[in-house]
């Protein structure tokens, strides 16, 4: 059956969540598939920040740790993170980047690792992961004698052997957009005594997590993807209450200690997450991303993360659909599982050549994806699109796909100016 742009039309009708779109500021002309990368401005952000500089930094000034309720804010953000999650109030902090709570979550697994494991010294994890998160499992593996792991997602149960203290996953895979089954492969990490940390970078907002039911041990994720924080928004941190307190993370830091005010020369961390904080933490960007924390949970009345997920498996099976028909012939792969219980909330198209180019047509148009670079026949070159059902519809997937089949057909995407690269891609 072929699908029309009237049909599109009409499941836009259907939607439950078109509302929350009018939240976001998206710019107009622009059918945002980025959202995976940098989310969209909530309409309330640039209200609350302006407040936050003039009136609570402006005039209250140094008062407003108290009467502005800065210094909770982290645990007030954390508390909101948490219900995307399937955490406990209390459980979630938000500071710092995704980078520095993952060296500070992989620290205190292998500190718990030594007292229950000590043999165990390896750290496995995915080759195709996020880089980051690979430097700094490899940084630390130098700094403790641990040996990392790298293997490809087919092989993470073969390599969970009685060597390993720790596995560290990213849930959906940033270039293919392939998601791990949570409760299942923690389960598998357990059997065979390993720690489990999952990066939820590409999750949080996206797609149902369930921390507690799968029974995870430590997760970080990332504030300025899919929780729309805004450029450099903090990041999250959740520790498994069972460990929160068997251990220091090793930037112990005045905020994490027991009593900060105390300046003791002594460090005594607080008790539960707020021994994650390190020091001083950015109290606008935390403001921003409160209002894309409010707006994401704007859904929860509308049928919650699980609405969600249903929109976003509709919005990138479309876009599948017409691509496939769309765009026929034009060489282009599917990347991102076509199974359901596999994919998150994007979708990866192949092509041997030109890719680079054709998202940079398409950004021409109107149509923002990003490309990642492949490394060969494995991992070829990637045109990335990410959807978040928050603020995308199902004509704009319609509109996408008509200016990729004119980028294409036309071969405007072999012009000189779209194969330029610039620094960030
Ligand atoms: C985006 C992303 C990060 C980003 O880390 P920063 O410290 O915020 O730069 C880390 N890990 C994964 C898996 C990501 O997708």
């Amino acid at each position: 059956m072929t699908i029309t742009l009237n049909d599109c039309r009409a499941l836009d009708a259907q939607d439950p969540l078109r509302s929350l779109r009018d939240l976001f500021a998206l710019p107009p002309g622009v059918i945002y598939l980025d959202g995976n990368s940098l989310g969209v401005l909530p309409i309330t952000a640039a209200a609350r920040v302006a407040d936050v500089v003039t009136r609570e930094w402006g005039t209250d000034l140094i008062q407003s740790w108290n009467k502005n309720h800065w210094f909770e804010l982290p645990q007030r953000v954390g508390d909101k993170i948490a219900r995307l999650i399937g955490a406990g109030p209390g459980e979630v902090v938000a500071t710092d980047t995704t980078s520095i709570n993952l060296y500070k979550v992989l620290s205190a697994a292998l500190n718990i690792a030594a007292q229950d494991a000590p043999t165990r010294r390896q750290i496995v994890s995915e080759r195709s992961n996020f880089p980051t998160d690979l430097y700094i499992a490899e940084a630390l593996c130098k700094e403790r004698g641990f040996e990392l792991v790298l293997v490809e997602p087919e092989g993470v149960r073969q390599a969970l052997t009685a060597q390993v203290a720790v596995l560290m996953l990213t849930h959906v895979n940033y270039r293919t957009g392939a998601m791990h089954d949570m409760a299942a492969v923690t389960a598998a990490a357990h059997a065979e005594g390993a720690l489990m940390v999952w990066d939820l970078a590409h999750s949080a907002g996206a797609v149902p997590v369930d921390l507690h039911a799968a029974r995870a041990d430590f997760a970080v994720g990332c504030g300025y993807k899919y929780l729309n924080g805004g450029p450099g928004a903090p990041a999250f941190v959740w520790v498994n209450p069972m460990h929160t307190d068997r251990c220091w993370q090793p930037l112990a830091g005045w905020w994490g200690h027991a009593a900060p005010f105390a300046f003791t020369p002594d460090y005594q961390p607080a008790p539960g997450i707020t021994r994650y904080q390190c020091g001083t933490q950015p109290i606008i960007s935390l403001a921003a991303l409160d209002c894309g924390l409010d707006a994401t949970l704007a859904a929860e009345s509308l049928g919650g993360m699980s609405a969600l997920r249903k929109k976003s498996l509709a919005l990138t099976d479309l876009f599948i659909q017409l691509v496939e028909v769309r765009c026929a012939g034009h060489g282009l792969g599917l990347a991102t599982p076509d199974d359901h219980q596999q994919r998150g909330s994007q979708v990866c198209l192949t092509r041997s050549d030109g890719a680079y180019a054709i998202v940079q047509a398409l950004i021409q148009r109107g149509v923002v994806g990003d490309f990642r670079a492949g490394d060969g026949d494995r991992h070829p070159d990637i045109l990335r699109f990410g959807f978040t059902p928050l603020y995308l519809g199902f004509e704009d997937v319609w509109h996408a796909v008509e200016q990729l089949r004119h980028v294409l057909e036309s071969s405007e995407w072999k012009q000189p100016e779209f194969n330029q690269k610039h620094a960030v891609t």
